[in-house]
Protein backbone atom coordinates (compact mmCIF):
# COMPACT_ATOMS: atom_id res chain seq x y z
CA UNK A 1 0.00 0.00 0.00
CA UNK A 2 1.51 3.61 -0.98
CA UNK A 3 1.57 5.32 2.25
CA UNK A 4 2.84 9.04 0.42
CA UNK A 5 0.95 12.18 0.12
CA UNK A 6 2.52 12.77 -2.78
CA UNK A 7 0.94 11.06 -4.88
CA UNK A 8 -2.28 12.35 -4.19
CA UNK A 9 -4.50 14.41 -5.95
CA UNK A 10 -4.39 17.32 -3.79
CA UNK A 11 -4.06 21.34 -4.27
CA UNK A 12 -0.66 22.58 -3.42
CA UNK A 13 -1.36 24.47 -0.42
CA UNK A 14 -2.37 21.22 0.94
CA UNK A 15 0.43 19.17 0.08
CA UNK A 16 2.74 21.99 1.46
CA UNK A 17 0.73 22.07 4.49
CA UNK A 18 1.22 18.23 5.01
CA UNK A 19 4.98 18.63 4.83
CA UNK A 20 5.24 21.49 6.91
CA UNK A 21 3.45 19.08 9.28
CA UNK A 22 5.99 16.91 9.06
CA UNK A 23 2.71 14.20 8.20
CA UNK A 24 5.13 11.96 6.18
CA UNK A 25 3.02 8.96 5.80
CA UNK A 26 -0.60 7.93 5.94
CA UNK A 27 -2.29 6.13 8.54
CA UNK A 28 -3.86 3.43 7.39
CA UNK A 29 -7.41 4.20 7.43
CA UNK A 30 -5.98 7.71 5.66
CA UNK A 31 -4.32 5.47 3.01
CA UNK A 32 -7.45 3.56 2.00
CA UNK A 33 -10.31 6.18 2.72
CA UNK A 34 -8.37 9.68 1.49
CA UNK A 35 -8.37 8.72 -2.37
CA UNK A 36 -11.73 6.77 -2.59
CA UNK A 37 -12.85 10.33 -0.61
CA UNK A 38 -11.28 12.61 -3.22
CA UNK A 39 -12.79 10.69 -6.42
CA UNK A 40 -16.21 11.79 -4.75
CA UNK A 41 -17.74 8.89 -3.01
CA UNK A 42 -19.62 8.27 -0.33
CA UNK A 43 -17.71 6.23 2.50
CA UNK A 44 -18.06 5.11 5.96
CA UNK A 45 -14.69 4.83 7.68
CA UNK A 46 -14.30 2.59 10.83
CA UNK A 47 -10.81 3.10 12.47
CA UNK A 48 -9.70 3.19 16.39
CA UNK A 49 -9.38 6.74 18.16
CA UNK A 50 -6.22 8.34 17.22
CA UNK A 51 -6.49 6.92 13.83
CA UNK A 52 -6.12 10.20 11.77
CA UNK A 53 -9.58 10.30 10.89
CA UNK A 54 -10.10 14.08 10.95
CA UNK A 55 -7.00 13.99 8.24
CA UNK A 56 -9.04 11.94 5.87
CA UNK A 57 -12.04 14.53 5.81
CA UNK A 58 -10.08 17.43 6.21
CA UNK A 59 -8.74 17.15 2.90
CA UNK A 60 -12.18 15.79 1.35
CA UNK A 61 -13.80 19.00 2.56
CA UNK A 62 -10.68 21.49 1.94
CA UNK A 63 -9.39 20.18 -1.62
CA UNK A 64 -12.52 21.22 -3.33
CA UNK A 65 -12.87 23.93 -1.10
CA UNK A 66 -14.15 27.22 -2.88
CA UNK A 67 -12.72 29.87 -1.22
CA UNK A 68 -13.54 32.59 -3.60
CA UNK A 69 -16.67 33.23 -1.44
CA UNK A 70 -17.86 32.19 1.74
CA UNK A 71 -20.58 29.79 0.64
CA UNK A 72 -21.17 27.03 3.34
CA UNK A 73 -20.44 23.88 1.93
CA UNK A 74 -19.48 21.70 4.29
CA UNK A 75 -21.19 20.07 7.65
CA UNK A 76 -19.43 18.11 9.97
CA UNK A 77 -21.49 17.27 13.03
CA UNK A 78 -19.79 16.15 15.85
CA UNK A 79 -21.20 14.32 19.27
CA UNK A 80 -19.64 17.04 21.82
CA UNK A 81 -18.45 20.75 21.39
CA UNK A 82 -15.24 19.44 22.39
CA UNK A 83 -15.09 17.61 19.86
CA UNK A 84 -16.35 20.29 17.89
CA UNK A 85 -13.61 22.87 18.88
CA UNK A 86 -11.27 20.27 18.56
CA UNK A 87 -12.19 19.06 14.83
CA UNK A 88 -12.34 22.45 13.95
CA UNK A 89 -8.78 24.05 14.93
CA UNK A 90 -7.78 20.52 13.17
CA UNK A 91 -9.62 21.79 9.55
CA UNK A 92 -7.90 25.23 10.45
CA UNK A 93 -4.45 23.61 11.01
CA UNK A 94 -4.86 22.10 7.63
CA UNK A 95 -6.47 24.89 5.69
CA UNK A 96 -3.83 26.95 6.73
CA UNK A 97 -2.46 27.87 3.31
CA UNK A 98 -5.96 28.00 1.61
CA UNK A 99 -6.60 31.71 2.00
CA UNK A 100 -10.11 32.72 2.90
CA UNK A 101 -11.22 29.52 4.48
CA UNK A 102 -13.53 29.99 7.38
CA UNK A 103 -14.73 27.31 9.98
CA UNK A 104 -17.36 28.29 12.73
CA UNK A 105 -18.37 25.77 15.02
CA UNK A 106 -21.59 25.82 16.19
CA UNK A 107 -22.72 24.24 19.25
CA UNK A 108 -24.87 23.95 22.60
CA UNK A 109 -23.98 25.61 25.61
CA UNK A 110 -22.40 28.49 24.13
CA UNK A 111 -24.12 32.09 23.61
CA UNK A 112 -26.55 31.77 20.60
CA UNK A 113 -26.29 35.63 19.44
CA UNK A 114 -22.51 35.06 19.19
CA UNK A 115 -23.03 32.21 16.91
CA UNK A 116 -25.61 33.92 14.80
CA UNK A 117 -22.92 37.54 14.25
CA UNK A 118 -20.16 34.79 12.46
CA UNK A 119 -22.97 33.42 10.60
CA UNK A 120 -23.86 36.63 9.02
CA UNK A 121 -20.58 37.01 7.99
CA UNK A 122 -20.49 33.26 6.34
CA UNK A 123 -18.18 30.59 6.32
CA UNK A 124 -17.50 27.67 3.98
CA UNK A 125 -17.42 25.47 6.38
CA UNK A 126 -19.58 24.51 9.45
CA UNK A 127 -18.83 21.98 12.86
CA UNK A 128 -21.33 21.88 14.96
CA UNK A 129 -23.20 19.66 17.88
CA UNK A 130 -26.70 18.03 16.27
CA UNK A 131 -29.23 20.38 18.68
CA UNK A 132 -27.96 23.49 18.47
CA UNK A 133 -27.56 23.33 14.31
CA UNK A 134 -31.16 21.86 14.52
CA UNK A 135 -31.95 24.82 15.99
CA UNK A 136 -30.50 27.32 13.72
CA UNK A 137 -31.22 25.50 10.81
CA UNK A 138 -34.98 25.64 12.06
CA UNK A 139 -34.36 29.24 12.58
CA UNK A 140 -33.29 29.83 9.51
CA UNK A 141 -29.75 31.73 10.11
CA UNK A 142 -27.97 28.50 8.84
CA UNK A 143 -28.75 27.22 5.10
CA UNK A 144 -27.61 23.33 3.85
CA UNK A 145 -29.08 24.39 0.39
CA UNK A 146 -25.08 24.83 -1.01
CA UNK A 147 -23.90 21.52 1.14
CA UNK A 148 -21.69 19.20 -0.74
CA UNK A 149 -19.60 17.48 2.34
CA UNK A 150 -21.77 16.33 4.61
CA UNK A 151 -19.57 14.69 7.34
CA UNK A 152 -20.36 12.62 10.63
CA UNK A 153 -17.58 12.30 13.09
CA UNK A 154 -17.71 9.88 15.69
CA UNK A 155 -21.35 8.52 14.12
CA UNK A 156 -21.73 5.83 16.89
CA UNK A 157 -21.21 7.61 20.15
CA UNK A 158 -23.95 10.33 18.74
CA UNK A 159 -26.24 7.22 18.08
CA UNK A 160 -25.10 5.94 21.91
CA UNK A 161 -25.84 9.78 22.70
CA UNK A 162 -29.53 9.87 21.06
CA UNK A 163 -29.26 11.62 18.09
CA UNK A 164 -30.15 10.25 15.32
CA UNK A 165 -33.52 12.05 14.80
CA UNK A 166 -31.72 15.13 14.56
CA UNK A 167 -29.63 14.37 12.49
CA UNK A 168 -32.18 12.92 9.91
CA UNK A 169 -33.27 15.91 9.95
CA UNK A 170 -30.89 17.98 9.70
CA UNK A 171 -29.92 15.65 6.75
CA UNK A 172 -33.41 16.45 5.46
CA UNK A 173 -32.39 20.58 4.80
CA UNK A 174 -29.54 19.43 2.75
CA UNK A 175 -29.22 18.65 -1.23
CA UNK A 176 -29.74 15.10 -2.42
CA UNK A 177 -26.60 15.62 -4.35
CA UNK A 178 -23.69 15.82 -2.08
CA UNK A 179 -21.12 13.65 -0.81
CA UNK A 180 -21.79 11.51 2.83
CA UNK A 181 -19.02 10.49 4.96
CA UNK A 182 -19.36 9.09 8.17
CA UNK A 183 -16.55 8.31 10.41
CA UNK A 184 -16.71 5.78 13.62
CA UNK A 185 -14.23 3.53 16.04
CA UNK A 186 -16.88 1.13 16.96
CA UNK A 187 -19.32 -0.28 13.91
CA UNK A 188 -22.71 -0.78 15.67
CA UNK A 189 -25.30 -1.94 13.05
CA UNK A 190 -27.62 0.99 13.48
CA UNK A 191 -24.68 3.08 11.34
CA UNK A 192 -25.16 0.30 8.66
CA UNK A 193 -28.60 1.90 9.05
CA UNK A 194 -28.30 5.32 9.26
CA UNK A 195 -25.87 4.33 6.09
CA UNK A 196 -28.40 2.87 4.36
CA UNK A 197 -30.88 6.02 5.02
CA UNK A 198 -28.74 8.91 4.35
CA UNK A 199 -25.96 7.92 1.89
CA UNK A 200 -25.30 6.35 -1.77
CA UNK A 201 -23.49 3.72 -2.61
CA UNK A 202 -21.16 4.07 0.44
CA UNK A 203 -17.86 2.16 0.74
CA UNK A 204 -17.52 0.73 3.81
CA UNK A 205 -13.93 0.81 4.71
CA UNK A 206 -12.37 -0.46 8.15
CA UNK A 207 -8.67 -0.66 9.28
CA UNK A 208 -7.30 -4.17 11.59
CA UNK A 209 -7.91 -3.51 15.17
CA UNK A 210 -5.38 -5.86 16.31
CA UNK A 211 -2.87 -3.49 17.01
CA UNK A 212 -4.88 -1.70 19.89
CA UNK A 213 -5.25 -5.46 21.19
CA UNK A 214 -1.51 -5.97 21.30
CA UNK A 215 -0.94 -2.19 22.65
CA UNK A 216 -3.45 -2.32 25.82
CA UNK A 217 -3.17 -4.60 28.22
CA UNK A 218 -6.63 -5.27 29.92
CA UNK A 219 -6.98 -6.59 33.49
CA UNK A 220 -10.07 -7.10 35.68
CA UNK A 221 -10.23 -7.19 39.66
CA UNK A 222 -13.42 -8.88 40.93
CA UNK A 223 -14.76 -7.91 43.92
CA UNK A 224 -17.47 -8.90 46.14
CA UNK A 225 -19.42 -5.83 46.02
CA UNK A 226 -19.39 -2.83 44.40
CA UNK A 227 -18.65 -0.85 48.24
CA UNK A 228 -15.08 -2.52 47.83
CA UNK A 229 -14.12 -0.51 44.60
CA UNK A 230 -12.97 2.78 46.70
CA UNK A 231 -10.74 0.78 49.17
CA UNK A 232 -9.09 -1.23 46.04
CA UNK A 233 -9.05 1.49 43.41
CA UNK A 234 -6.43 3.47 45.95
CA UNK A 235 -4.52 -0.09 46.06
CA UNK A 236 -4.67 -0.16 42.38
CA UNK A 237 -2.98 2.73 42.08
CA UNK A 238 -0.30 2.19 44.79
CA UNK A 239 0.56 -0.57 43.08
CA UNK A 240 0.74 0.82 39.37
CA UNK A 241 1.38 3.85 39.91
CA UNK A 242 0.25 5.47 36.32
CA UNK A 243 1.12 9.04 36.06
CA UNK A 244 -1.84 10.35 33.80
CA UNK A 245 -5.27 8.33 34.11
CA UNK A 246 -9.26 8.60 33.85
CA UNK A 247 -11.19 6.76 35.78
CA UNK A 248 -14.88 6.04 34.40
CA UNK A 249 -17.87 6.21 36.61
CA UNK A 250 -21.34 5.83 35.62
CA UNK A 251 -22.62 8.77 37.59
CA UNK A 252 -21.91 12.39 38.31
CA UNK A 253 -22.19 11.54 42.23
CA UNK A 254 -19.88 8.75 41.95
CA UNK A 255 -17.81 11.37 39.90
CA UNK A 256 -17.25 13.22 42.80
CA UNK A 257 -17.17 10.94 45.40
CA UNK A 258 -13.74 9.20 43.75
CA UNK A 259 -12.44 12.32 43.07
CA UNK A 260 -12.83 13.78 46.67
CA UNK A 261 -11.45 9.80 47.37
CA UNK A 262 -8.59 10.57 44.99
CA UNK A 263 -7.72 13.88 46.31
CA UNK A 264 -7.74 12.90 49.99
CA UNK A 265 -5.12 10.85 49.31
CA UNK A 266 -3.09 13.42 47.46
CA UNK A 267 -3.60 12.64 44.27
CA UNK A 268 -4.30 15.63 42.21
CA UNK A 269 -7.27 14.82 39.99
CA UNK A 270 -10.97 16.88 39.30
CA UNK A 271 -14.01 15.22 38.33
CA UNK A 272 -15.84 15.67 34.83
CA UNK A 273 -19.40 15.44 34.51
CA UNK A 274 -22.59 17.28 32.84
CA UNK A 275 -22.87 19.62 35.20
CA UNK A 276 -19.78 21.59 34.56
CA UNK A 277 -20.46 24.57 32.40
CA UNK A 278 -18.25 25.33 29.46
CA UNK A 279 -15.67 27.26 31.25
CA UNK A 280 -15.00 24.86 33.96
CA UNK A 281 -14.91 22.08 31.57
CA UNK A 282 -12.25 24.22 29.61
CA UNK A 283 -9.95 24.74 32.55
CA UNK A 284 -9.94 21.52 33.80
CA UNK A 285 -9.15 20.03 30.23
CA UNK A 286 -6.36 22.42 29.82
CA UNK A 287 -4.98 21.77 33.37
CA UNK A 288 -4.94 17.92 32.40
CA UNK A 289 -3.62 18.30 29.00
CA UNK A 290 -0.79 20.48 30.23
CA UNK A 291 0.18 17.49 32.85
CA UNK A 292 -1.23 19.89 36.11
CA UNK A 293 -3.29 17.09 36.92
CA UNK A 294 -2.80 13.40 37.51
CA UNK A 295 -6.37 11.98 36.92
CA UNK A 296 -9.69 13.21 35.66
CA UNK A 297 -12.86 11.31 36.86
CA UNK A 298 -15.55 11.32 34.47
CA UNK A 299 -19.23 9.69 32.74
CA UNK A 300 -18.59 8.72 29.29
CA UNK A 301 -20.62 11.53 28.64
CA UNK A 302 -18.66 13.82 30.11
CA UNK A 303 -15.35 11.96 28.15
CA UNK A 304 -16.75 11.26 24.85
CA UNK A 305 -14.88 12.84 21.84
CA UNK A 306 -12.36 13.92 23.95
CA UNK A 307 -8.54 13.37 22.19
CA UNK A 308 -7.06 12.78 25.17
CA UNK A 309 -3.89 10.87 24.92
CA UNK A 310 -0.88 9.71 26.03
CA UNK A 311 -2.40 8.35 28.97
CA UNK A 312 -0.83 5.38 31.01
CA UNK A 313 -3.84 3.87 32.14
CA UNK A 314 -7.75 3.91 32.34
CA UNK A 315 -10.09 2.73 34.95
CA UNK A 316 -13.06 1.29 34.79
CA UNK A 317 -14.43 1.94 38.11
CA UNK A 318 -17.95 1.26 37.14
CA UNK A 319 -18.09 -0.98 34.05
CA UNK A 320 -19.85 0.31 30.72
CA UNK A 321 -22.53 -1.11 29.66
CA UNK A 322 -22.05 -2.08 26.11
CA UNK A 323 -18.90 -3.50 24.42
CA UNK A 324 -18.68 -0.46 22.51
CA UNK A 325 -18.64 2.02 25.24
CA UNK A 326 -15.92 -0.32 26.55
CA UNK A 327 -13.72 -0.56 23.53
CA UNK A 328 -13.72 3.12 23.08
CA UNK A 329 -12.58 3.30 26.74
CA UNK A 330 -10.04 1.28 26.40
CA UNK A 331 -8.65 2.91 23.25
CA UNK A 332 -7.62 5.82 25.54
CA UNK A 333 -4.73 4.31 26.51
CA UNK A 334 -1.91 2.91 24.59
CA UNK A 335 -1.94 4.95 22.17
CA UNK A 336 1.00 5.84 19.33
CA UNK A 337 3.02 2.61 20.39
CA UNK A 338 3.04 3.11 24.40
CA UNK A 339 1.31 0.43 25.81
CA UNK A 340 -1.50 1.07 27.81
CA UNK A 341 -2.98 -0.24 31.16
CA UNK A 342 -6.92 -0.58 31.25
CA UNK A 343 -8.49 -1.42 34.72
CA UNK A 344 -12.02 -2.61 35.13
CA UNK A 345 -13.45 -3.73 38.29
CA UNK A 346 -16.75 -5.90 38.20
CA UNK A 347 -18.73 -7.86 41.19
CA UNK A 348 -19.77 -11.66 40.11
CA UNK A 349 -23.14 -10.85 38.72
CA UNK A 350 -21.31 -8.83 35.51
CA UNK A 351 -18.82 -11.72 35.11
CA UNK A 352 -20.75 -11.98 31.45
CA UNK A 353 -20.37 -8.29 30.96
CA UNK A 354 -16.77 -9.28 31.27
CA UNK A 355 -16.89 -12.34 29.00
CA UNK A 356 -18.82 -10.04 26.24
CA UNK A 357 -15.71 -7.26 26.62
CA UNK A 358 -13.29 -10.00 25.59
CA UNK A 359 -14.92 -11.76 23.28
CA UNK A 360 -12.50 -11.29 20.23
CA UNK A 361 -9.94 -12.21 22.06
CA UNK A 362 -8.45 -16.00 22.07
CA UNK A 363 -8.90 -16.59 25.82
CA UNK A 364 -8.22 -14.65 29.32
CA UNK A 365 -5.15 -15.77 30.77
CA UNK A 366 -5.07 -15.83 34.52
CA UNK A 367 -2.50 -12.80 34.58
CA UNK A 368 -5.60 -10.90 33.72
CA UNK A 369 -7.32 -10.76 36.92
CA UNK A 370 -5.89 -9.40 39.59
CA UNK A 371 -6.79 -10.54 42.83
CA UNK A 372 -7.03 -7.38 45.36
CA UNK A 373 -5.62 -9.43 48.05
CA UNK A 374 -2.18 -9.58 46.21
CA UNK A 375 -1.92 -5.94 45.87
CA UNK A 376 0.74 -4.26 48.85
CA UNK A 377 -1.66 -2.67 51.33
CA UNK A 378 1.39 -0.57 52.69
CA UNK A 379 1.88 1.48 49.89
CA UNK A 380 1.31 5.51 49.98
CA UNK A 381 0.11 6.59 47.07
CA UNK A 382 0.74 10.52 46.84
CA UNK A 383 2.38 10.97 43.55
CA UNK A 384 1.95 14.79 42.40
CA UNK A 385 1.82 15.82 38.71
CA UNK A 386 5.26 17.51 37.56
CA UNK A 387 3.44 20.88 36.46
CA UNK A 388 0.53 23.13 37.83
CA UNK A 389 -1.40 25.82 36.14
CA UNK A 390 -1.05 29.30 36.76
CA UNK A 391 -3.54 32.06 35.70
CA UNK A 392 -1.71 35.79 34.85
CA UNK A 393 -5.03 38.79 34.58
CA UNK A 394 -4.53 39.43 30.98
CA UNK A 395 -5.02 37.87 27.81
CA UNK A 396 -5.75 38.58 24.03
CA UNK A 397 -7.93 41.79 25.11
CA UNK A 398 -4.34 43.45 26.07
CA UNK A 399 -2.82 41.51 23.00
CA UNK A 400 -0.80 39.13 25.33
CA UNK A 401 1.23 36.91 23.22
CA UNK A 402 2.80 33.34 24.37
CA UNK A 403 5.87 34.91 24.03
CA UNK A 404 5.45 38.12 26.43
CA UNK A 405 4.79 35.46 28.85
CA UNK A 406 7.49 33.48 28.59
CA UNK A 407 9.89 36.67 28.59
CA UNK A 408 8.50 38.00 31.29
CA UNK A 409 8.39 34.72 33.60
CA UNK A 410 11.86 34.22 32.66
CA UNK A 411 13.20 37.83 32.66
CA UNK A 412 11.70 38.23 36.30
CA UNK A 413 12.82 35.11 37.74
CA UNK A 414 15.60 33.54 35.96
CA UNK A 415 14.30 30.14 35.61
CA UNK A 416 14.48 28.50 32.22
CA UNK A 417 12.07 28.03 29.36
CA UNK A 418 12.30 23.98 30.34
CA UNK A 419 10.15 25.15 33.52
CA UNK A 420 7.50 26.40 31.24
CA UNK A 421 4.46 24.41 30.05
CA UNK A 422 1.84 25.30 28.09
CA UNK A 423 0.44 29.03 27.64
CA UNK A 424 -3.12 29.28 26.90
CA UNK A 425 -4.01 32.94 26.19
CA UNK A 426 -7.97 33.72 26.15
CA UNK A 427 -9.49 36.69 25.98
CA UNK A 428 -9.30 38.81 28.99
CA UNK A 429 -6.73 35.54 31.13
CA UNK A 430 -4.50 33.51 30.38
CA UNK A 431 -2.62 30.56 32.00
CA UNK A 432 0.69 29.08 31.69
CA UNK A 433 1.98 25.79 33.05
CA UNK A 434 4.91 25.70 35.65
CA UNK A 435 7.10 22.95 37.14
CA UNK A 436 5.55 22.65 40.02
CA UNK A 437 8.44 23.55 41.94
CA UNK A 438 9.13 26.30 41.07
CA UNK A 439 5.52 27.73 41.12
CA UNK A 440 5.63 29.55 44.51
CA UNK A 441 9.03 31.13 42.76
CA UNK A 442 6.58 32.55 40.07
CA UNK A 443 3.93 33.23 41.73
CA UNK A 444 6.55 35.28 44.68
CA UNK A 445 8.54 37.11 41.71
CA UNK A 446 5.95 38.16 39.56
CA UNK A 447 3.21 39.53 41.46
CA UNK A 448 2.76 43.32 41.31
CA UNK A 449 4.68 43.13 38.29
CA UNK A 450 3.83 44.49 34.54
CA UNK A 451 3.66 42.36 31.13
CA UNK A 452 3.59 44.80 27.99
CA UNK A 453 3.49 47.85 30.73
CA UNK A 454 0.17 46.23 32.34
CA UNK A 455 -0.36 45.40 36.15
CA UNK A 456 -0.92 41.70 35.85
CA UNK A 457 -2.63 39.49 38.82
CA UNK A 458 -0.88 35.95 38.72
CA UNK A 459 -1.90 32.90 41.07
CA UNK A 460 -3.02 29.17 41.48
CA UNK A 461 -5.62 28.81 39.14
P1 LIG B 1 -9.15 10.06 15.28
O1 LIG B 1 -10.18 11.06 14.87
O2 LIG B 1 -9.03 8.90 14.35
O3 LIG B 1 -9.29 9.63 16.71
P2 LIG B 1 -7.36 12.29 15.00
O4 LIG B 1 -7.83 12.75 13.69
O5 LIG B 1 -7.82 13.05 16.20
O6 LIG B 1 -7.71 10.74 15.21
O7 LIG B 1 -5.77 12.23 14.91
C1 LIG B 1 -4.95 11.94 16.02
C2 LIG B 1 -3.64 12.71 15.93
O8 LIG B 1 -2.82 12.22 14.87
C3 LIG B 1 -3.84 14.19 15.64
O9 LIG B 1 -3.01 14.92 16.50
C4 LIG B 1 -3.41 14.35 14.19
O10 LIG B 1 -2.94 15.66 13.93
C5 LIG B 1 -2.34 13.29 14.06
N1 LIG B 1 -2.18 12.77 12.69
C6 LIG B 1 -3.16 12.47 11.83
N2 LIG B 1 -2.66 11.96 10.68
C7 LIG B 1 -1.33 11.93 10.81
C8 LIG B 1 -0.25 11.51 9.96
N3 LIG B 1 -0.45 10.98 8.75
N4 LIG B 1 1.00 11.63 10.44
C9 LIG B 1 1.23 12.13 11.68
N5 LIG B 1 0.27 12.55 12.52
C10 LIG B 1 -1.00 12.45 12.11
MG1 LIG C 1 -11.86 11.76 15.62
Amino acid sequence: MNKSFENLELRDELKKTLSDLEFTEMTEIQSLAIPVILEGQDITAIAKTGSGKTLVFGLGILNSLDSTNLTLSSLVICPTRELADQVASEIRKFARLIKNTKVITICGGTSQIHQEKSLEYGSQIIVGTPGRLLKLIKEKKISLKGIKNFILDEADKMLDMGFIEDIMEIEKFTPRDKQSLFFSATFPERIQELSSSIQNNSKFIKTKQEESEILISEKFIELLSHKDKESSLIKLLAEYKPQRFIIFCRTKIITDKVNNLLNDHGIISESMHGDLDQNERNVVLRMFDNQSLSSLVATDVAARGLDIGGLDAIINFDLPSKKEEYIHRIGRTGRAGNKGLAFSFFIDKQRKLVDEFCENRFELERSDFIDVMDLNEEQEYNLLPPMCTLYISRGKKDKLRPGDILGAIIGETGITDKSIGKINILNIISYVAIERSKADLVIDNMKNKKIKKKNIKIGFA
